[in-house]
């Protein structure tokens, strides 16, 4: 009786992290932060693995966010190494540009890399990883099965994170969704097949709720075709994640945000503009 009070207690909570009725929450803003430009050289080969499009150039972007929620600051992904700064990376299948560092660009807002208390991370890849060293006070939010992935790397392949890898900072592995403030405000979305510990983030704004799609979808025609690119780890796993995802969105009336389509760049304010 007891292991099924305690059960439903459980659903309960789950529940209450995607339908949570306003409470009473601190003032919150959502600022979109450049984390660079992706000029593709074949989209389909790159992005389809069921050849879905003509072989032709594509421009995606890199996007990062900060959340304050009171007085705390979350960083939902850190973008490219700053180390590309000034150094395009041109390889055979895209050349990759980074304009500005999150320190800096933080900067022009007032915000101190110290101040943010909380970094949240989609997935494991190195354009959302590559700046998570400048903020080794924040506490690391990621999917449990992504740091297991992380931590089964040679050294080279988790120095990124090697901060929160070794101990060196707070961690909290997150297992299903994670209702970060503990008000509905801000949820982690378990959302797997990118890749094993794959997160949206769905952010309640006075404004409405806005849904952050991580890597589910990368631009805006794979919604529609429902398009997995070669490299996601669980093809299966990605079209029920689609599913989720379109359905939260739909049921919420959210505004979705594809975090590397240009176009949805502009549904926020242009920095240093935030949305409320
Ligand atoms: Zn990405």
């Amino acid at each position: 009786m007891l292991k099924r009070a305690v059960a439903a207690a459980i659903g309960f909570l789950a529940l209450t992290a995607t339908q949570a009725p306003p409470a009473a929450r601190p003032a919150m803003s959502l600022w979109r932060l450049d984390c660079g430009d992706f000029q593709i050289n074949d989209i389909n080969a790159f992005m389809s693995d069921t050849s879905e499009y003509p072989a032709r150039p594509k421009h995606l972007v890199g996007s990062c966010y900060l959340i304050r929620h009171g007085d705390q600051y979350l960083l939902w992904d850190t973008g490219m190494p700053a180390a590309l700064l000034g150094h395009p990376d041109v390889n055979p299948v895209m050349t990759v540009t980074l304009h500005a560092s999150l320190v800096d660009q933080l900067a022009r807002i007032g915000v101190r890399p110290e101040q943010v208390n909380l970094v949240g991370i989609s997935h494991y890849h190195g354009d959302h990883t590559g700046q998570a060293r400048d903020f080794p006070n924040a506490r690391l939010l990621m999917g449990a099965a992504d740091l297991a992935a992380l931590r089964a790397r040679p050294a080279a392949g988790q120095a990124d994170l090697a901060h929160w890898l070794s101990g060196g900072g707070q961690v909290t592995e997150v297992q299903g969704d994670l209702d970060v403030f503990n008000d509905g405000s801000v949820v982690m979305l378990n959302l797997p097949g990118h890749t094993p510990g794959h997160h949206a983030l769905l952010v309640r704004l006075a404004s409405g709720p806005v849904m952050l799609s991580g890597d589910t979808y990368h631009f805006a025609e794979q919604v529609a075709h429902r398009g997995v690119p070669p490299f996601n780890t669980n093809r299966a796993e990605s079209l029920a994640s689609m599913d989720r995802f379109d359905r939260l969105a739909r049921n919420l009336h959210a505004r979705v945000i594809i975090q590397h389509e240009p176009a949805d760049v502009g549904k926020l304010p242009a920095f240093p503009g935030a949305a409320h």
